[in-house]
């Protein structure tokens, strides 16, 4: 003949009502959720198969306290002293870490051959080339180092540039600069 307790496991899928481990009918009990010291009814309404140490901790105490009790143990519930071995839960699927944001890719900070240039006749002070000859080989030179060999024509469209900038001048072979 099935019990009442028989009744309640059965009707949870044989798992204890808060923290839904496989429960043994000898370490279930029925926990009146509304204590029958309160006027709580023997009814199923009221009642739930539990983890008998959880019974025990629950008591007696009001519906406000129980609720307290199990909503304090957040997420996976667990019951107090359970029973043997426990089964070995799945562990929480970790919150995968927010992966760190990749890092952009440094742009080549290919400063430009022309902006190179530029910046280096601004060093270079009143040791500026005064002519455009002169000034033709300081720039080839200087990309050569810089990795950026170019052709006799490509450094002469660099001073082109440097005019259209406005940052030198050229008068017949004779050179001017407006650098700032
Ligand atoms: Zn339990």
């Amino acid at each position: 003949m099935t019990t009442h307790l028989d009744r309640l496991l059965f009707a949870q899928g044989g798992q204890c009502f808060f923290c839904r481990k496989p429960l043994p009918k000898t370490e279930a009990s029925v926990e009146h959720l509304i204590a029958s010291a309160n006027g709580g009814t023997n009814d199923d309404g009221n009642c739930v198969a539990c983890c008998k140490a959880l019974n025990h901790l629950l008591g007696a105490k009001s519906i406000k306290e129980k609720m307290q009790i199990v909503l304090n143990q957040r997420g996976s519930f667990q019951c107090p002293g359970n029973f043997a071995q426990q089964t070995n839960a799945a562990p929480a699927p970790s919150a995968t870490a927010a992966a760190p944001k990749p890092v952009p890719a440094t742009t080549n900070s290919t400063s430009t051959a022309i902006d190179l240039v530029q910046s280096d006749l601004k060093k270079r002070g009143v040791s500026r080339p005064r002519k455009v000859s002169t000034l033709t080989s300081t720039i080839k030179a200087l990309l050569k180092q810089q990795q950026k060999p170019h052709s006799d024509a490509e450094v002469a469209n660099l001073i082109a540039a440097l005019q259209k900038r406005g940052k030198l001048t050229i008068t017949d072979t004779k050179v001017a600069y407006k650098l700032g």
